[in-house]
Parts: structure tokens; sequence; C-alpha cells
């Protein structure tokens, strides 16, 4: 099997969403090396010291703190507990009339703004774009990513996190907290 360099791994994670390219470094068995080195990477590549779990998105990771599973972006801004949709703590800018969608789409794409919006997650730390979601109006935010964090560590890289925990989705719970 072909050894699996840091700068191959470098290479594969540039440009490439980060789930399909765990799953890409993870094919073969003994690869949960690659998986390491691959959060190596991450964790150089970040200003703060909280542990990379999983990365989410280019920008956000999983992180453990204080025997917490947080959400966390590359500029440090926190998102709160990882079974929770990290865009409830985003700032949201929402397109929802011609002008607004008129500056993204031209012409015949300009989706009707009856039906469609759009939607852009900013990160309250650093104002970066986290997310841009296209829904219909009225729809709750998409959670897109959900990983099942324990069973990743424990059946994949055969070494359970020392804090297992429930997995499930808690969005719904904090936004009854809000009302
Ligand atoms: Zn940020």
């Amino acid at each position: 099997m072909a050894d699996f360099h840091k700068a191959d791994i470098e290479k594969l994670m540039d440009g490439v969403l980060p789930w399909p390219a765990t799953q890409d470094m993870l094919r073969s068995p003994k690869d949960e090396d690659r998986f390491d080195k691959y959060v190596e990477i991450l964790q150089s590549r970040v200003p703060w010291d909280d542990q990379i779990l999983l990365p989410l998105t280019p920008m956000l990771f999983i992180v453990a703190k204080n025997g917490e599973r947080l959400v966390k972006c590359k500029c440090g801004q926190e998102f709160g507990d990882y079974r929770v949709n990290w865009k409830l703590s985003a700032l949201i800018h929402v397109r929802d009339d011609e002008k607004s969608l008129s500056e993204i789409y031209k012409g015949r794409e300009l989706p009707d703004p009856r039906w469609t919006q759009v939607r852009e997650y900013i990160c309250p730390g650093c104002g970066s774009q986290l997310e841009v979601e296209a829904v219909p109006r009225g729809c709750p935010p998409d959670f897109e990513f959900l990983p099942d964090l324990d069973t990743f560590y424990r059946e994949w890289l055969g070494r359970p996190l020392p804090d297992e925990a429930e997995y499930v989705d808690k969005t719904l719970d904090t936004i009854k907290e809000w009302s």
C-alpha cells in the first residue's frame, strides 16, 4: 500500500469537503494513521489548542473542550453543542426579494422570490461566510451534517472517545428554550 505522506494528505484536503476527504483516507484497513495526520494538519492551521475531533466544513470543527463537544470556527468563535445546528448561533443574511437575489443570480436563473429565499450564514467572530442555502420560504435551517462521532471513533478508528454521549439532534430543544 502506498504510504500516505503528510504532504499528500494536505493536497487531498484542500478543495475537498471534510467528510468525503475523511472517508477517502479511511477506505482501507490500518488507515487510522492518515486520519491522525489529517487532524494534525488541521490543528496546525488553527490558532487555538482545543482538540479537533472532526472537521465539519473548511471553516468549522467539532472540538473537545472541558468535557463538551463544541462547534468552533477557525477564528475561535464557538457555536455550542455539536448536536445543535450551529446555524442557530450564526448571523444570517437573507435574500428574499428580486433585488437582493439578482445580485447572485443572473437572468433566467433568478428564483421566484415568492417561493425561494437564499440564506447566508456568517460567523459572528470573523465575518466569514460559513454556508449558503437556497430553500423554500419558512423552511427551517438545514442541518447538513450531524456526524455520529462515537460510532466513528469506536468503529472506524477503533478507539472510542472517553466521553461517549447520546447521539441525538438537540436543535429543537434549543429552539424550545427560546419560547
Ligand atoms: Zn469565525
